[in-house]
């Protein structure tokens, strides 16, 4: 019997290996010949499904009236897209040239950045800067969390999660710091991050295997990462679309969809929150093809069993996607729709503090909305993981920017867009985890230095995180130097916002 075991395992190591593309001596099929990119602009439903009718796929994430948005188009249909109304811009002339260049850069690589074994040694660390210098395929993307766990057993496993529709597995990264006395690893809250629902967004199971990788490498020397690690576990499932990923490596470029038939369902309309609305379609050749039912496919079925497999423990979700450089907060199903207060307001200043963040780091900026305010957009992730299971969730569409994607590729610009993308969306990711795990955040504008005897006014903003407060219980206690600490009133100025006169 033993023996028999170790032989299945050595088969499937076989079949895991053979998924590796030959990249020096494989040319995916030209597809892309007579065919550009374009950004439309719609004043009306009407306008809005006649381009998607007449493209073959869209680039943006939803399609819409509110905002701008990419098609990919034959270039003899460019035409009939100014004749039914709408607004052109020609983005990318020549689709087949640029993918072209892509995947000669990723020949360069393969030629001159021959993968390096991963084999860290145990208590090691286990990450590699320069592993994230070019894009990587799904089993290298699998040997870097396994060279995670592999390394660093207390605080990371990786485990089988479940099927896609073509019946690979699904694996995920769970990074928690060890048990500890009266702080059990598996009594932590959840924060869930996702990537690459959407196939040919590449910079995106860049980025979430990036976050991994820091969480671990970081818990040794930064007292930050360490507390965040030792008090929630962190599940990160870096490829949610696996099958769609390979074929996206394979033999089309700028696939969106899972790999369901020929034709594929839009994992990200597939959700069961709200399923079946706005900006999703049940013609199964759209790209925002939302599936027959929801939850019909196995992938957002694995995932969402997941998330409900950790009860109230799970608190909060990011989905990662490319591109444009937004901060999405829910809900995105139809115009008009908000969260709840106090959630709203929650949502607004966590992404406004994200997007600041990000930008004092790189200089990027990344737009924080409401998701429906760019694209209504139904049965997506983010919606079901706030709609229904409550957690705080987060759609963020990482680089390019909108503006720096004339004459590029959106989904696979250079590889050097990698790194700082992971690096600004790293320090974002902390935050978010933060926020989204403590009860109440505190922003204080206190006075530094006070003249003696004289009485300061201090103005500080309670903004509620997992847990709801009673604005009237709200109370400042001063003391001066080491003397006892006395109780002061507080006058509160409008939604969290509060001051206080501090003793002389
Ligand atoms: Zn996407």
């Amino acid at each position: 019997m033993r023996h028999a075991a170790c032989a299945l395992v050595a088969a499937l190591a076989g079949t895991a290996h053979a998924q590796l593309l030959d990249v020096l001596n494989h040319t995916p099929p030209r597809v892309y010949e007579g065919q550009s990119v374009v950004r439309v602009r719609a004043d009306s439903i009407r306008e809005v499904n006649a381009a998607m009718a007449l493209s073959e796929s869209l680039w943006s994430e939803g399609a819409g009236v509110n905002a701008p948005f990419d098609l990919q188009i034959r270039v003899d249909r460019i035409g009939a897209l100014r004749e039914a109304g709408l607004e052109v811009e020609i983005m990318i002339p020549d689709l087949q040239a640029n993918a072209d260049r892509a995947w000669a850069e990723l020949r360069q690589a393969a030629r001159f950045d021959r993968p390096r074994p991963l084999n860290t040694p145990r208590g090691g660390n286990p990450h590699d800067e320069a592993w994230f210098a070019n894009y990587k395929q799904l089993d290298q993307i699998y040997a870097y969390i396994n060279n995670i766990a592999a390394a660093r057993p207390e605080l990371a496993s990786v485990s089988d999660v479940g099927n896609t529709i073509q019946g690979r597995d699904l694996f995920a990264i769970t990074i928690t710091g060890p048990d500890q006395p009266g702080n059990a690893a598996a009594d932590r809250p959840v924060v869930l991050w996702n990537g690459c629902q959407h196939a040919r967004e590449w910079v995106s199971p860049m980025t979430v295997t990036y976050l991994a990788s820091r969480l671990v490498s970081d818990y040794d020397t930064d007292p930050v990462v360490k507390d965040l690690v030792d008090s929630i576990r962190f599940v990160i499932v870096p490829v949610t679309n696996p099958d769609g990923y390979l074929y996206s490596w394979s033999t089309e470029r700028y696939w969106r969809k899972n790999r369901r038939s020929t034709y594929g369902v839009d994992l990200n309309r597939n959700w069961g929150y709200e399923w079946g609305g706005d900006g999703s379609s049940g013609a199964t050749d759209s790209d925002i093809y939302r599936g027959a039912a929801p939850f019909s496919e196995p992938e957002t079925q694995s995932l969402r069993d997941l998330a409900l497999s950790f009860g109230d423990d799970l608190v909060a979700h990011i989905d990662y996607h490319t591109y444009s450089q937004l901060i999405l907060y829910p809900f995105g199903y139809a115009d008009g729709v908000q969260a709840p207060e106090p959630d709203r307001t929650f949502f607004q200043n966590l992404t406004e503090d994200m997007s600041d963040l990000i930008q004092s780091q790189s200089g990027a900026f990344y737009n924080p909305i409401v998701s429906w305010l760019l694209y209504p957009a139904a049965g997506t992730a983010s919606d079901w993981f706030y709609g229904d299971p409550g957690a705080k969730s987060l759609t963020i569409e990482l680089r390019p920017s909108d503006q720096d994607v004339f004459g590029l590729d959106g989904f696979s610009p250079p590889a050097s867009t990698i790194l700082p993308t992971a690096q600004e969306n790293w320090a974002a990711a902390k935050l978010f985890a933060q926020r989204t795990t403590l009860p109440l955040a505190f922003g204080l504008d206190a006075p530094t230095t006070v003249a003696a005897n004289e009485q300061p006014v201090i103005g500080f903003t309670l903004t509620p995180g997992t847990q709801d407060y009673d604005p009237t219980s709200v109370v400042v206690s001063a003391r001066i130097g080491a003397g006892p600490f006395i109780p002061v009133p507080t006058t509160p100025n409008g939604t969290g916002t509060y001051s206080a006169t501090l003793p002389a």
